[in-house]
């Protein structure tokens, strides 16, 4: 059984471990319950998108050719993730879902290749997986990866109290800053003084994909970033943010900081080599 350096890992859900982002899975499975206006629905959902895609864009871009700091580029995003959840909320386009259906589409949701086997190999030697996202329903989630999590922290949509979602979603992770809060209020801390500890360093890693993870990854005692996201790749050169590509064959080095350099990955399986010392 390999054993792991970390005592904790708190992961994003979205293109972290799904392959494809949920969002449109969550939105799918609504438009399944609407019979007659499907088509209508789908093609206001197809608006939607391309309403928030082209102010996306340009806030990369206004942002992008500016001297800022990160927090603030990131900042910038705020006003439109808040606009978009308002108008999702608006226009009942999450109106209609049980629990029991999203845990059923939870479980299509294609994860990225050797994640089920890496968060199970971590959780039996120890590890606690927390998974921290911005995902608008923890049942998705949940029926997602059972048997990967010890938590999930994320927003829920609001019941009625015939057990369908109302449209209206309880928020609490949208923002980079929402996430780097919840990062902190639950990563592993060395115990107090007085307290017993095994004496060892306590470190908690953090691993995401995209701009919304950077404030998490750089603050982890070991920030890691999944996959080649375009926005997330131009962040990274237009910040010039630490990197380290992790090369086949390297390992984990104790006596080395990681924290404040965003170890770069194109697999759960290359984490795990980095990570896994076989016993
Ligand atoms: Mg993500």
């Amino acid at each position: 059984m390999p054993k792991y350096p970390i005592d904790k890992l708190i992961t994003d859900f979205d293109e972290t471990i799904s392959e494809r982002d949920t969002i449109s899975t969550l939105v799918y499975t609504a438009a399944d319950t609407r019979r007659g206006e499907k088509e209508q629905f789908l093609a206001a959902w197809q608006e939607m998108v391309q309403w928030y895609l082209t102010r996306y864009q340009r806030v990369c871009d206004a942002w992008l050719n500016h001297q800022h700091s990160l927090v603030d580029y990131l900042k910038s995003f705020e006003a439109l993730e808040t606009a978009s959840i308002q108008r999702v909320m608006a226009k009942g386009f999450l109106s209609g879902l049980t629990k029991e259906g999203l845990d059923a589409a939870g479980r299509n949701v294609v994860k990225k290749p050797g994640v089920d086997r890496v968060l199970s190999a971590m959780r039996v030697s120890g590890v606690e997986v927390e998974i921290l996202s911005a995902n608008w329903s923890v049942a998705l989630i949940q029926g997602a990866t059972a048997g990967l999590y010890d938590q999930v922290i994320t927003n829920s949509l609001v019941y009625d109290a015939a057990g369908r979602s109302t449209g209206e979603i309880h928020l609490h992770v949208v923002s980079a800053r929402d996430k780097l809060r919840k990062f902190r209020e639950h990563k592993k801390n060395p115990p107090a003084p007085g307290e017993t500890g095994d004496g060892g360093v306590i470190r908690t890693a953090y691993v995401g994909d995209s701009i919304s993870d950077f404030l998490a990854i750089l603050d982890a005692d070991l920030g890691v970033l999944i996959g080649q996201n375009r926005t997330a790749m131009e962040t990274v050169e237009r910040f010039r943010l630490p990197t380290q590509r992790l090369h086949e064959g390297v390992r984990f080095n104790p006596s080395l900081s990681y924290q404040g350099t965003i170890l770069l990955i194109d697999s759960w399986t290359e984490l795990d080599d980095f990570l896994s010392i076989a016993e």
